[in-house]
Order: structure tokens, then C-alpha cells, then sequence
């Protein structure tokens, strides 16, 4: 299964935030189908000739992620609710286990950015690491329902 950090290999990896957030949770919306490597702008400076066609091509080949979590924008409020509550986080992110927002350099599934969630890194979700069954906190957290988990 294709995942954020081989993306991640295709990126700049200079966190110029140019796109409002770092490289890999860049990396984390392109494997999620939110953004397309053209969006990088930094792709298209000669330096990188090429770089985009080998993510279009990386991404063509891999099938979406079959499950996982879908956010509706209409309905999400940014309350980073469900970042908080995550069951990943609170396993490996050692600011989100002490109550605090994870920082802009930890491996997190999804952070609010501009006043709304998004999902960069779906891959470790525990309902695609283990079972689905396994995790279904951040939906049952969510006050708008804005989470489908599937
Ligand atoms: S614009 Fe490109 S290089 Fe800059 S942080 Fe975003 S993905 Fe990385
Ligand atoms: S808990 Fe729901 S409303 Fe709050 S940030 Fe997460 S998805 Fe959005
Ligand atoms: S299902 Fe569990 S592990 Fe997956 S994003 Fe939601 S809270 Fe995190």
C-alpha cells in the first residue's frame, strides 16, 4: 500500500510553507486525493523537473485508501476535538498524550489547519493498522458529526 512518507521521498522536504502546512502533511493529503502534487509550487522550479510526474505516477497506481475517515467540511467547526481525542495520538504523540495540541513536527491523522480538520497521514489509523472495529473514537467525539468512518 502506497503511504505519505514514500510520497514524502518526491517532496521538497524544506517545510517552505508556501501550501500552509509541511512537506509531509502535504505528503498525507496527496495519498488522500485532497491535493495534487502540482499544488506544490516549489515543484515547479526546474530543480524539481520531473518530480511531479513521478507523484501523478505513484498515485495512479495506488488505489484510494479503501477505509478509513471522511471529513465533511460543511460540518466540521475546527474544534480539534477529535485531534485531541484520537487514539493514535494519544498512543505515540507524547504533547497530545499531555493534553496539548501535537506540534507541527509529530506523525499525527489529521490536524486543523485554518480552522478546519484534515486528514494527512490516514495510514496510521488504527482502523487500518489493526481492525475496524478496533477505533471509532474521533467520529464518536466529533460534536457536529462530521466524521464518517468507513
Ligand atoms: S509548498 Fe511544497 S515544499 Fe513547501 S511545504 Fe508545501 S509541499 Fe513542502
Ligand atoms: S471533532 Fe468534528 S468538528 Fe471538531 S475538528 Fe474534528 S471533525 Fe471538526
Ligand atoms: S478511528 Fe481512532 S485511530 Fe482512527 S483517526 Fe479516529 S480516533 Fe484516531
Amino acid at each position: 500500500m502506497l503511504t505519505a512518507p514514500e510520497l514524502l521521498e518526491f517532496l521538497p522536504q524544506t517545510d517552505c510553507g508556501q501550501c500552509g502546512m509541511t512537506c509531509a502533511d502535504f505528503a498525507g493529503l496527496l495519498l488522500a486525493r485532497d491535493l495534487s502534487p502540482a499544488d506544490c509550487p516549489v515543484l515547479h522550479e526546474p530543480e524539481y523537473a520531473g518530480f511531479i510526474e513521478a507523484l501523478e505516477e505513484l498515485l495512479a497506481t495506488a488505489p484510494a485508501a479503501g477505509r478509513g475517515m471522511a471529513i465533511d467540511p460543511a460540518r466540521c467547526i475546527g474544534c480539534g476535538i477529535c485531534v485531541a481525542m484520537c487514539e493514535h495520538h494519544l498512543a505515540q504523540v507524547p504533547e497530545a498524550r499531555a493534553g496539548r495540541g501535537p506540534g507541527l513536527g509529530d506523525r499525527v491523522i489529521f490536524r486543523v489547519v485554518n480552522g478546519q480538520v484534515v486528514v494527512v497521514n490516514q495510514e496510521l489509523c488504527v482502523r487500518l493498522l489493526q481492525a475496524a472495529e478496533k477505533c471509532s473514537k474521533c467520529a464518536e467525539h466529533c460534536p457536529t458529526e462530521a466524521i464518517t468512518l468507513r
